[in-house]
């Protein structure tokens, strides 16, 4: 820390991304990203052009994807806000909405504690059921800005959408976000409450269903109102907050929307089978609704499964909050991966003398 940072981030504690390691090639099953590739009509949308005209400014409002996005989701484009990766969004959203102070799970996506303290923002947690699933009665009437994953992560489990209505009806007064970054992978989508619910904002991105993490790209879908709060501290922060080829490149992905839910379903299909085979090695795997299960192992501890996996060659994610110790979450990947990674646990656990 230099001496120059303002003294409300020194104590700061900021968000640990999961590790892109460089040192070898590792099966990557760690940041819940998609085994596939994008569309082959996204890498076709690329052309020469496309790169000489990156001297010029993108366009702001990036009319053109938002108007492809609307046609998707059943609304206008001006119930759509795109952001550079979906953060952004979440970012804006306890910038703009938390005057009364946050509230949201205590075991969910980390870096909601991190926005409430970049921004000072009161925050409460409410802590989950034993099975994992959301305490809903206590997310109703929060009298507060009200965030919830759906799918939840790292845990995969889904709350059905009648709960989450039933959220969003009782906090009338108050925006509740409902993050959709996995939703594709099962959930039920909050989308079509949009004209329903002023208050609601729905986030989802292009980075797990869409295989396009590194294009970050987000976008939210809510009322005119909404999405004219978060236009406003776009253009206060940075306005053309999309490049070029990710616009172009977004557009030619909601062109191809099939093929993005063919390979979802072919996680969930895959994510089926390893739930199973890991269930029946003796892991507590709650059912996910996600492209990631969340696993643990009696007599196994957490961290010693994801340092023997590392060193095997396969990447898993452990997290340091010690209430998750026992626990690591497992992306799903491609089939051959998902094989490679349960031979490795089988043979981790006859090692250890689990088998
Ligand atoms: N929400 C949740 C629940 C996530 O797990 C992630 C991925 N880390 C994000 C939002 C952000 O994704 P992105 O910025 O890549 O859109």
């Amino acid at each position: 820390m230099s001496a120059f940072l303002h003294s409300r981030f020194s104590d700061l504690e900021a968000y640990t991304p999961g590790e892109q390691p460089r040192d070898k090639q590792y099966i990557k099953l760690n940041t819940n990203e998609s085994p596939y590739p994008p569309s082959p009509a996204v890498l076709a949308a690329l052309t020469e052009q496309d790169v000489a005209d990156l001297r010029l400014y993108s366009d702001p409002e990036g009319a053109a994807l938002r108007a492809k996005l609307a046609k998707l989701y059943g609304c206008g484009p001006e119930n759509v806000f795109l952001s550079n990766g979906s953060d952004d969004i979440l970012n804006f959203a306890f910038m703009a909405f938390s005057e009364d102070g946050a509230v949201f799970p205590s075991l969910t996506y980390s870096f909601y504690p991190v926005f409430c303290d970049l921004h000072g923002v009161d925050y409460r947690t409410v802590d989950l059921n034993d099975d994992f699933t959301v305490p809903v009665e206590r997310l109703k009437d929060t009298g507060r800005l009200t965030v919830l994953a759906n799918p939840n992560a790292p845990t995969g489990v889904a709350l059905p959408l009648k709960e989450v209505e039933a959220i969003i009806e009782s906090n009338p007064d108050h925006v509740v976000v409902v993050d959709e970054a996995y939703v594709d992978f099962g959930g039920q989508s909050a989308a079509g409450l949009i004209h329903k619910y002023d208050n609601l904002l729905v986030v989802m991105t292009y980075s797990k269903s869409r295989s396009m993490a590194g294009a970050r790209l987000g976008f939210a879908l809510a009322g005119r109102g909404i999405i004219q709060d978060l236009e406003k501290i776009k253009y206060s922060t940075n306005p053309y907050n999309v490049n070029r080829l990710t616009l172009k490149l977004g557009e030619a992905a909601v062109d191809s929307d099939d093929y993005f839910r063919k390979n979802a379903a072919e996680i969930v299909e895959t994510r089926t089978r390893v739930t199973e085979e890991l269930r029946a090695l003796g892991f507590t795997v709650p059912e996910s609704k996600a492209n990631f299960v969340f696993i643990k192992r009696d007599g196994l501890d957490g961290g010693d499964l994801y340092r023997k996996l590392k060193d095997r060659g396969i990447l898993i994610r452990h997290f340091s909050d010690p209430r998750i110790a026992d626990w690591n979450r497992v992306t799903i990947g491609a089939p051959e991966e998902m094989t490679a990674f349960l031979a490795q646990v089988n043979t981790i656990l006859k090692e250890e003398g689990l088998l």
